[in-house]
């Protein structure tokens, strides 16, 4: 669910997978899996639009082999010498084909690190588009995801042709960390610290913002339930 937090090993599990890489395409055929990090220090440049409803996510280097001392001087490679694929590659063709209209947008998962052992479910993207652009010293890929409000509907694979995808919105990452760090990483109510969520106060469906911490509190899973209960 958008906006739980948690650690490594329970994102795996969540996976069926242990996640090694930052790019999984289509893990077990359905969805994609990726990584990210705004954090200073993180090896790639991902970015949350302002609004929070667009990320653009940066592609993967050269994996480090014999030869190669410095990844980051090399253009972010499509293909392999084999001409397989690199992940780069498998979304590049992905987004390239919902955009040449051969598809519907693939659905991306997007989890992120917001501390060391601290993930972030930030629920499920359309990949949109991608490009290749400078980085000022070699060429890098972009994607472009877009929020989604929901994907069940999708996985029932019903007609989609006359339905309007709601989008929705991540929380920024510094928001995330001032919520983290002013709530001491505990549910507000009764300070638990496990399976804990990032509260919308006032529900993103009702208006309430994601953009300011003011609306955004820590709960455990049992009082986010509870609120939920009370609200509907
Ligand atoms: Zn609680």
């Amino acid at each position: 669910m958008r906006g739980n937090i948690i650690a490594y090993i329970e994102m795996c599990q969540n996976e069926g997978t242990s996640l090694q890489k930052g790019m999984n395409f289509r893990l077990r055929g359905k969805y994609s899996v990726i990584l990210m990090s705004v954090r200073e220090n993180s090896p790639y440049e991902d970015e949350i639009t302002e609004d929070g409803t667009v990320l653009v996510y940066e592609g993967h280097d050269v994996p480090k082999t014999k030869g190669i001392t410095d990844p980051k001087s090399i253009d972010q490679p499509e293909t392999r010498k084999s001409g397989s694929l690199y992940e780069n590659g498998k979304f590049h063709r992905a987004a390239q084909g919902f955009i040449e209209g051969n598809k519907g947008p693939d659905i991306v998962k997007v989890y992120e690190k917001i501390k060391p052992g601290i993930w972030s479910d930030n629920g499920y993207f359309h990949l949109v588009d991608s490009w290749q652009e400078s980085d000022g010293r070699r060429n890098v890929f972009k994607f472009k995801l877009v929020a989604i409000e929901s994907v069940e509907d999708e996985f029932l694979a019903v007609d989609m042709s006359n339905r309007e995808i709601k989008r929705s919105r991540i929380i920024p990452t510094n928001v995330k960390l001032e919520v983290w760090k002013r709530d001491r990483g505990a549910c507000v109510t009764c300070g638990a610290t496990d399976e804990l969520h990032f509260d919308h106060i006032l529900p993103y469906s009702k208006g309430g913002t994601s953009l300011r911490s003011e609306n955004i509190q820590l709960l455990c899973a049992r009082h986010n339930l509870v609120k939920s209960a009370k609200i509907q």
